[in-house]
């Protein structure tokens, strides 16, 4: 495999390029020719001219391509035309290009046709795609991507234009038009045909969780149930202007999706308080915000450049979001120029990067899709070649790199204190067992979601209460002391626990005050309570403290009914171990 770029000038100058081409596959076999066209500029005219060349100069190769917010050219950023021509040099390495229509509508007949092709050609290795996304939710086609078989690997980029505010964006191929409203899928294999896919984002997360409790589409509503742009302003101060979209580029969200995490760009802000994003975002994931460093994403490309180093690639492609052009301004070849130092690499601009990681397929945003493609084994005398040109951010620490870790290190005490603080509201602190409130609020939830809640059979199941109290403990705190009594309740707290581990998983035991205990016991009945009951007073017979010896438990037992709530229920199982004491104490009532 070996690739030809060229920096398109005019048409005269392009045909001579071609002749060269033409004149090397003379002397080179080669199994097929495909060209990839990326331009900034969305006139029609000047793909139709590059087209025509392409036709009349090398009538048996395919092409494809789209507009762009900015072309990658080896190792330089190109804002007029590139022109890549992939040649395979393997009789076994097959392609094929396919176009179809795309929108919310059509998404589905679209992603079909090319499940089809698949599965009607079993050497397809990957699929490399081009969009036009147009601000049209792409869920549905990523859904539908991700049926694909699992060894197939996707990568791509949305169709964009030099301008970013512009929704106008192409894609085209050989045989279909040039529309707004296409996708361009090129499908890759054949035994010989090796293909790897990465991405980068260098982005790092920043500040405390928030959890994104409404979101439609692609608008942002709420985090943490406040307007979203309300965050925006608190911790960053980013007025609601002109500027928002500049001024957030370097803040972006972090979030997981299908288990990865992705970013998510804010594009605008409407008056209601919601931010449009970049593309969907999940309703109930937890987003952080995320802060961009030229040295810390420099050391992302290093680390994936390196990966994509040892898999010896021929050609690489890369789709990297425009937001990242815009981040880099004039340097935006730093991120990229590492891989051209590996080997031809071409690539463009996007309005969102496709990728897929384990099973699904992703839309990406401010993040940078790799493709790599070889054909053949790897070999031993492969000579390494990646340079990073990162001089200027090695060495010295940023300033936002260090206010981030500061930050960041920060948070994570103040998360992990609340954490701390949280699990302290609702322990008791001399057992480690729920405290009232807490075993309270569990028998109300757990009521709630039982067949005595009064919901659907489906979810309906029994729930059944124990109450334990020591025998005659005021005895022990008189005779050996306060420290003995206490050792007396941690010993029964014990007993509880490992009682309950092995024979009710999904229960919880509280302390209710004093030496009085309540379990609660979901899913089981009460003569499943019972048989516990009885196992928790025998095991309690047993233990033998060092100076008051052995003592005894008495514990009520019942079972949720229809009309109960918390303190009927409570009730209930309190007076059920009165009978236990009066009966003579060291025994199980139920009631
Ligand atoms: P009965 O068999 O009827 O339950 O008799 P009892 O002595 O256990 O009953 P009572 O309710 O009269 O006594 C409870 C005692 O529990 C009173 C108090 O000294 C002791 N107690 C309550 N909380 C604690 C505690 O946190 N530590 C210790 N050591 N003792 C406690
Ligand atoms: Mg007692
Ligand atoms: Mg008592």
């Amino acid at each position: 495999m070996r690739q030809f770029q060229i920096a398109y000038e005019n048409r005269e100058v392009f045909r001579g390029e071609l002749k060269k081409i033409a004149s090397w596959r003379k002397s080179h076999p080669t199994s097929g020719a495909l060209f990839q066209i990326f331009t900034g500029d969305v006139e029609e005219e000047i793909i139709r001219e590059i087209e025509q060349v392409i036709d009349e100069e090398m009538p048996d190769a395919d092409y494809y391509g789209c507009t762009t917010n900015g072309n990658i050219l080896g190792d330089t950023l190109n804002m007029g035309q590139v022109v890549s021509c992939t040649l395979f040099e393997y009789p076994t390495s097959k392609y094929k290009v396919l176009q179809y229509e795309m929108t919310e509508d059509t998404e589905i007949v679209a992603t079909a046709a090319l499940l089809q092709t698949v599965r009607d050609n079993p050497w397809v290795k990957a699929v490399e795609l081009l969009v036009t996304i147009r601000g049209m939710s792409m869920t549905g086609f990523t859904e539908h991507l991700s049926m694909l078989p699992e060894n197939v690997q996707v990568f791509g980029g949305g169709a964009m234009s030099e301008n970013l505010d512009s929704r106008h964006a192409k894609v085209f191929s050989k045989n279909g038009k040039i529309s707004e409203k296409a996708v361009v899928f090129v499908v890759y294999g054949g035994e010989d045909i090796h293909i790897t896919t990465t991405y980068v984002t260098g982005w790092k997360p920043l500040g405390r969780e928030m959890v994104v409790t409404s979101a439609e589409g692609n608008t942002l509503y709420e985090l943490d149930n406040k307007p979203a742009y309300d965050t925006y302003f608190r911790y960053l101060s980013i007025k609601n202007d002109e500027h928002f979209f500049n001024n957030t580029l370097e803040f972006p969200f972090f979030f997981q999706h299908n288990g990865i995490d992705m970013l998510r760009a804010p594009i605008s802000s409407n008056e209601d308080g919601s931010i449009v994003m970049t593309s969907d975002m999940d309703e109930g994931c937890v987003a952080r915000m995320a802060y961009g460093d030229p040295g810390v994403i420099l050391d992302c490309v290093r680390e994936e450049a390196e990966k994509i180093q040892d898999f010896q690639p021929e050609v690489i492609r890369i789709y990297s979001c425009a937001a990242r052009r815009t981040f880099w301004g004039d340097e935006a070849n730093l991120e990229f120029a590492p891989f051209q130092s590996i080997t031809s690499t071409s690539g463009f601009f996007t309005s969102g990067e496709f990728l897929r990681t384990g099973k699904f397929v992703n839309q990406h945003n401010v993040t940078m899709v790799i493709g790599a493609l070889r054909e053949g084994n790897v070999k031993d005398n492969y000579v390494k070649t990646l340079t990073i040109n990162d001089k200027r951010f090695s060495g010295q620490v940023s300033m936002i790199r260090r206010m981030a870790t500061f930050v960041q290190a920060a948070t994570e005490e103040l998360e992990e204190a609340n954490r701390q603080l949280e699990k302290a509201a609702i322990t008791d602190g001399l057992t480690g067992l729920s405290n009232r409130k807490e075993i309270q609020k569990r028998i109300t939830d757990t009521l709630r979601r039982s067949v005595n809640g009064g919901l659907l059979e489906k979810t309906a199941f029994p729930v059944s209460l124990i109450m334990i109290d020591i025998d005659d403990f005021k005895k022990v705190n008189d005779t050996y002391g306060h420290k003995e009594g206490d050792l007396v309740l941690r010993g029964l707290s014990d007993m509880v626990r490992r009682v309950l581990k092995k024979n009710a998983p999904g229960s919880s035991a509280g302390r209710w005050g004093g030496e009085e205990f309540m379990i609660l016991l979901p899913e089981r009945d009460a003569n499943q309570a019972e048989k516990i009951a009885e196992c928790m007073r025998k095991e309690f017979n047993k233990l033998v403290f060092s100076y008051s010896k052995q003592h005894s438990i008495s514990l009520g037992v019942t079972q949720g009914r229809g009309e109960d709530d918390v303190d009927s229920i409570c009730m209930r199982v309190d007076s059920a171990l009165y009978d236990a004491k009066h009966a003579g104490k060291n025994c199980v009532v139920v009631k």
